[in-house]
């Protein structure tokens, strides 16, 4: 950007237009306009909001694993739901509270903080949860950014253009740590609410 700069800024004082009102720092902060990206407000969601979702989640499924004639179709369901509410979060206004990599360790703590004390027949709905919860951004944003994929996706709500589409209309810093916290919130509210089936998925 520096050489790019520096070559307008030569033109212009060739061409007389600077030196006249000392326009230089407009210039060169038009200039970073043109081609420095706009700030980053909303980012990708937490994994840690996302797994904390999934576990939750495994409540409203608890039950069909207790009823179900066929464990397998429940499973298959419940992964592809989880998934989807992955996409219907990413969506939501977001912020990235805590650094990546203590956001991953939070998040995979969460399930090791569960699972000792879930029954044995209710480990693979929790873990299915689990994992469907972060599959996305384990493929999208980790598999393929290690394997050097590049801006390949296979999550739509992960591709670049939506991605700038939705950094373009959060903007609101407030609105997007609002929502985070709005998420936990429901978490809690639908644990609270299904306390029932928290303790049935839990040993005595
Ligand atoms: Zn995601």
């Amino acid at each position: 950007m520096k050489s790019k700069t520096r070559g307008r800024f030569c033109v212009l004082f060739k061409s007389g237009e600077i030196g006249k009102g000392g326009h230089i720092r407009n210039i060169v902060d038009a200039e970073r306009q043109d081609t420095e990206p706009s700030p980053v407000y909303y980012k990708i969601m937490m994994v840690t909001i996302h797994a904390a979702v999934g576990i939750s989640a495994s409540l409203l499924f608890c039950k069909k694993v207790d009823a179900g004639p066929s464990k397998m179709k429940t499973y298959i369901t419940t992964l592809l739901l989880n998934v989807a509410l992955h996409g219907f979060f990413d969506f939501l206004p977001h912020s990235h509270l805590i650094p990546s990599i203590l956001d991953i360790i939070i998040a995979l703590l969460i399930p090791a903080l569960f699972i000792p004390f879930v029954k044995e027949k209710y480990l693979i709905l929790i873990l299915i949860c689990y994992l469907g919860s972060i599959l996305p951004d384990v493929i999208d944003l980790g598999v393929f950014r290690v394997l050097g994929f590049g801006a390949f996706r296979i999550f739509p709500w992960h591709l670049i253009e939506v991605d700038s589409f939705l950094n373009s209309i959060y903007t609101n810093q407030f609105i997007n740590v609002l929502f985070d916290v709005l998420a936990v919130l429901a978490c809690f509210v639908l644990i609270l609410s299904k306390r029932k089936d928290a303790q049935l998925m839990l040993c005595a």
